[in-house]
Order: C-alpha cells, then sequence, then structure tokens
C-alpha cells in the first residue's frame, strides 16, 4: 500500500484540497491500481507566470500572476477554460483542471483536463487594458498550449472576444493562422456556431430526462436559476423553451422574482442596455440567499463555486438540482440534499455542454470544416443524453448517488486508458 503524498504546499488551498477529499473517497469504490490512484491525485504540468501590465494611465504599471494546470496528459491534449478572478490561485486552477479530466471522460471526449488563471478582477479593466492582459498572458504560456497539447477556453471574466485575441497573439508568434489553439471563439475566427449558448442549454437539456426519472412532469415546473451570466441566461432561455416557467433568476446585483414566470427575453435584453438585473421594473427584487429558499422544482446554480452551503442548503426546496456552474454546492451543502432527497445532476456532467461543443468546435477547426446549427445541437443533446443515462444506469445498479456515479464512470475510463499505456521509460 503507497503512502498518500499530501499536495505540495503551492497547491494546498481550500479548494484543491476538497477536489482530493472528493477524489480519494469515489477512487475507493474504483478497482484502481494504487499506483494509478496516487499519480491521479497530482496534476501532470503547472505554470505559474507573472507578468507587468500596465493600465490605460502610463503611470500605472502592475505586476499581475497567471496559471495554467494541465492535469493529464494520457488520452489526448488537454482541454479547459481560462478564469479572470481577483482571488483566483494555483490551487483552485489545479482542482478545476481535475475536475476537467473527470468531465471529458464521462463524456467520452478525447481530452485530459487543464483550466487557465489570472488573478486580476476583469470588472476593472477596460477593453485595451482587458486586451493587453489576455495577450501578455498568452505569450508567457504560448509554449505551453497548442492545437495538439492544451487547448483554453472562456470561463468566468472571459469570453468569445478574450480567445480572439488569444488566437490571435499565438497565430502572430507562430507565422501563420490556428484556430484550433483555442475554442469559444467568435464564428469569423473558426469559432462554431452554439458554443456561446453550449452550457446552458446542455445544463437545461438534461432536465426532461431527469424528471421523468423522478416520475413529475415538465410543462409548468418552476425553474429558479442562480445566475444570469453564459450559463444561467441560455439556461433560462432554454427552460422556457421547453415549456418551464422560470420564476428567478439573478446576477451580482442581486434576485429578480415573478411567481408566474419572468419575460426573459425582456430581462436579457435590460441587463444587455443596463449591464445588471437591478433597476429592473416587471419583478420583485430578492435576494440571491432568498432565491435559494424558493418554493420551485428546480434549482440552478449557474454562476459561481462554493454558494450552496451547510448553512443555506437545508431552506432549498428544489427537488433537482442541475449544477450549471463548476462546484457550486459545498461537501455540507451535499450532504444535506442527500438527507433531504434532492436530486442532483453534478456540474461534471450537467454543465458538460460547454467542452462537449469545444470539442465540436476543435474538429471543425483541425478538418476545416464546418457544420449547421441544428447538427451541433443534435449531436450536442444525443451526447449529453447518452451520458445521462449512463450515469444514472450505474447510480442504480451500483447504489450510488449521481455524483459519486458520474465521478466513478470518469476515474474508471482514465484509469483503464492509464493502465493500458504503462509508465515510462
Ligand atoms: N470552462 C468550461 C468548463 O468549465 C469550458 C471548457 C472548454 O470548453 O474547454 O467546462
Amino acid at each position: 500500500m503507497l503512502i498518500e503524498t499530501p499536495p505540495t504546499f503551492e497547491l494546498a488551498s481550500p479548494m484543491y484540497r476538497e477536489a482530493l477529499i472528493q477524489y480519494d473517497s469515489v477512487a475507493e469504490y474504483v478497482d484502481l491500481d494504487d499506483n494509478i490512484r496516487q499519480r491521479l491525485r497530482h496534476p501532470q504540468r503547472s505554470m505559474v507566470v507573472s507578468f507587468p501590465f500596465r493600465r490605460d494611465d502610463y503611470s500605472e504599471v502592475d505586476t499581475v500572476y497567471g496559471y495554467r494546470v494541465q492535469h493529464l496528459h494520457t488520452m489526448g491534449p488537454t482541454k479547459g477554460g481560462i478564469r479572470y478572478a481577483p482571488d483566483v490561485n494555483i490551487g483552485e486552477v489545479a482542482a478545476l483542471a481535475m475536475f476537467m479530466t473527470w468531465k471529458c471522460a464521462i463524456i467520452g471526449l478525447p481530452f485530459g483536463g487543464a483550466k487557465g488563471g489570472v488573478r486580476i478582477d476583469p470588472t476593472t479593466l477596460t477593453r485595451p487594458e482587458k486586451q493587453r492582459v489576455t495577450r501578455r498572458y498568452t505569450s508567457e504560456i504560448i509554449d505551453f498550449i497548442g492545437p495538439h497539447r492544451d487547448i483554453p477556453a472562456p470561463d468566468m471574466g472571459t469570453d468569445a472576444q478574450t480567445m480572439a485575441w488569444i488566437m490571435d497573439t499565438y497565430s502572430q508568434q507562430k507565422g501563420y493562422s490556428v484556430p484550433a489553439v483555442v475554442t469559444g471563439k467568435p464564428p469569423e475566427l473558426g469559432g462554431s456556431v452554439a458554443r456561446r449558448e453550449a452550457t446552458g442549454r446542455g445544463v437545461m437539456s438534461l432536465l426532461p430526462a431527469a424528471m421523468a426519472h423522478l416520475g413529475l412532469p415538465l410543462r409548468d415546473t418552476r425553474v429558479v436559476i442562480h445566475g444570469f451570466g453564459n450559463v444561467g441566461r441560455f439556461a433560462a432561455i432554454a427552460g422556457v423553451e421547453m415549456g418551464c416557467r422560470v420564476i428567478a433568476v439573478s446576477d451580482v446585483s442581486g434576485g429578480i422574482h415573478d411567481p408566474a414566470g419572468l419575460d426573459i427575453a425582456k430581462a436579457t435584453a435590460w441587463v444587455d442596455e443596463h449591464g445588471t438585473l437591478a433597476d429592473y421594473p416587471d419583478a420583485d427584487h430578492i435576494t440571491n440567499d432568498e432565491l435559494f429558499a424558493l418554493d420551485c422544482e428546480v434549482l440552478v446554480p449557474a454562476a459561481i463555486q462554493g454558494v450552496l452551503t451547510g448553512t443555506n442548503a437545508p431552506d432549498v426546496k428544489a427537488k433537482v438540482i442541475l449544477e450549471g456552474a463548476n462546484n457550486p454546492t459545498t461537501s455540507e451543502a451535499d450532504a444535506v440534499f442527500k438527507e433531504n432527497g434532492i436530486f442532483i445532476v453534478p456540474d461534471v456532467l450537467a454543465n458538460a455542454g460547454g467542452v462537449t461543443v469545444s470539442y465540436f468546435e476543435w474538429v471543425q477547426d483541425l478538418q476545416n470544416y464546418f457544420w449547421s446549427e441544428n447538427e451541433i445541437v443534435a449531436r450536442l443533446r444525443e451526447i449529453m443524453g447518452r451520458a445521462f443515462d449512463e450515469v444514472l444506469a450505474l447510480s442504480i445498479r451500483e447504489g450510488f448517488d449521481m455524483r459519486t456515479a458520474a465521478l466513478v464512470k470518469g476515474i474508471r475510463r482514465v484509469g483503464a486508458a492509464k493502465a493500458v499505456r504503462g509508465i515510462y521509460p
């Protein structure tokens, strides 16, 4: 029996520790070789960079930290987003890279997991400032990424424009155009249609099967969404399209609520014009904590990690939680939900629509052959639906909750791949 190596001090952040606790507890159920079980606890490659960043006012030059962690190179290049946040750190990025490995393996994509981060508050950046940070960060990590090595994508605080700047910086330095180096680009640059909507759409595409499994009707189902960004907004639109009543959504400014169902097109137009939901006229305004406690059937946390805690979890009345965000549920909240019989579709399955359409984008870029929106949406639904059915079947067959079942499925697949590759040299 091997002695577990603790995470090195560089990675000893609360989030990485949580990721390891989760991995260790699930790995127990997977018939893994001890060496492989131990090996998977460590990210394969990690990079920390710092660089000077000039504000628009030339007198100020800040030093900014950036990270990129590649958890596993066993099954193909690594894949995962880049987030801009004021408190992002190497441990958080390493934890999210590990989750990306399981996510890709659960869906069956030929990637290992990666994640990147720049420690900066994106809301304080002007557009030229954001462009400069992005281009400099890209040049610092340029030898670490590549279409056959590691393919970044959007995450919190970054978007299609950020990806366009990364693609341009990378291509300028290579001397030719390399669209496949990032996904989530604008369609004009080889981005896939329907990538922006993919995570939100993918989340909601699993709702009919979840409701059917619980014997609950889909029509008029009351849905509450925490977050109204790239994931929450498109989940809300998809919810309305499938005949649900989206009764509350929220953003950093707080939430809006209408028990009869919100006009999502109107709320979207309001945010596009005013930046946030604050002062939205046609609904009651509530706090994010009040939002979690609303009477509803479905709750979709679609913003940031750690929002469902031991404190607010007992107030949650939803019967189904679809995790659109990465890591929205702390382990204390997870235990409460289990106790209260809430059916959770975990992040590594529920929000995998984003990386799935990223995979489609990468394939299209490598082949220079682009698919129609209908083809992409149909393939996304098929892949997500199949993964959901397989995880549900595994959970029923082996008596696991959905999170454990999803992780068991992912870790089994990765373990099997590592076993057949063997150890070099
Ligand atoms: N950042 C997204 C995630 O956490 C997408 C990653 C990708 O498309 O590669 O899944």
